[in-house]
């Protein structure tokens, strides 16, 4: 019998369609909180926020369907008399559009753009970044971190820092001809010393932290524009989320003899998140935290095993497909970490 993980966790992105709907998620949001997370052992709930929230210190960043001060009360207090430590999610550095809709902050403050060149569509890129050199940036982005965490009262902030494409571009007159590892290695020093004076824990994605090249991970699970020799500069209070969804690659052992606290994220498949476990177990990692990357009311909806009450999201057959398979692998991952526990 082993001692529990000390992480045991779920990540939920929050949806943005309507202040009708925004109202129904977050009491769908506490059911599965109150029914369903201490029923499977978790005691950690990331949940990720954006521009989902809506902000006192800075209105104009909140989208038009934000999630109030209220509501995001409400799901913490289900999370506090549940066991459960609330995490808020706000995604930093790279992640500031999604397809077509560049978000609230590049929206209303293109001055922060790394590449404002760029179409409007955002044709061609994958996601926009800001600029961390451009002038006034980190004043409204600490505002947005002490506001979100303030409200989840929490003593930790997931900062997101995945999947920059867009890092040191030759059309940004700050960071044009800057060393990516550089550029990268200061972002997180920055966001990790203003959550640190807070007496905040900063968590991260871990995937700009690994070499893409030498180990065949590829661009987007790991790094291959040169921003992972930052990880022998970050420092070893933050907590890594080291993803793989498609395989359980030893990257738990790379990061806890690095001296970091890691957590290993699965995605869709079973498979991946008990072999991950196995990887948890062996490196003496942190934790495990199951990602779903659906909107979460799907996500809900498919672990209650309920029709959609929610015909009119878009897309509704792909995204219940993937709901399903998150939550058997979110079903099963919990049943691997009780069986370990159980004598
Ligand atoms: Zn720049």
């Amino acid at each position: 019998m082993m001692q529990p993980l000390p992480v045991r966790g779920l990540h939920l992105a929050a949806s943005d369609h309507s202040v009708e709907m925004t109202a129904r998620d977050a009491a769908a949001c506490e059911r599965l909180i109150r029914e369903a997370l201490p029923k499977e052992g978790i005691n950690t709930l990331v949940l990720e926020l954006d521009y989902t929230f809506r902000f006192r210190s800075h209105p104009e960043l909140a989208d038009e369907a934000a999630m109030d001060r209220a509501a995001t009360r409400r799901i913490a207090k289900a999370c506090r008399s549940a066991g459960v430590k609330l995490i808020p999610g706000f995604n930093c550095y790279g992640h500031q559009s999604w397809g077509k809709t560049t978000l609230a902050l590049l929206r209303k403050h293109p001055q922060f753009d790394e590449t404002p060149k760029l179409p409007a569509d955002n044709a061609g890129i994958y996601c926009r970044s800001w600029c961390p050199l451009a002038p006034g940036l980190h004043e409204i982005v600490f505002d947005l971190l002490d506001e979100l965490a303030d409200a989840c009262e929490s003593d930790a902030v997931h900062c997101g820092m995945d999947e920059i494409f867009l890092i040191a571009d030759p059309d940004c007159p700050r960071c044009h001809g800057k060393d990516p590892a550089d550029l990268f290695a200061a972002e997180v020093a920055l966001l990790h010393d203003h959550l640190k004076a807070q007496g905040r824990t900063m968590w991260m994605w871990g995937d700009r932290f690994l070499d893409g090249k030498t180990t065949g991970m590829g661009k987007w699970a790991a790094s291959e524009n040169g921003t992972h020799p930052a990880v022998d500069r970050a420092p070893k209070d933050i907590v890594i989320c080291d993803w793989h969804y498609e395989k359980a690659w030893p990257t738990p052992d790379f990061f806890a003899k690095k001296g970091f606290r890691v957590i290993a994220c699965p995605s869709v498949k079973s498979d991946v998140a008990l072999a991950q476990l196995k990887l948890i177990r062996e490196a003496r990692g942190f934790g495990m935290l199951q990602t779903t990357w659906v909107d979460y009311p799907h996500f809900i909806t498919a672990y209650f095993g309920e029709a959609p009450t929610r015909p009119s999201l878009p897309a509704p057959e792909p995204m219940t497909d993937a709901a399903a398979k998150v939550a058997c692998s979110f079903r099963a991952l919990c049943a691997a970490m009780r069986a370990e526990i159980t004598p």
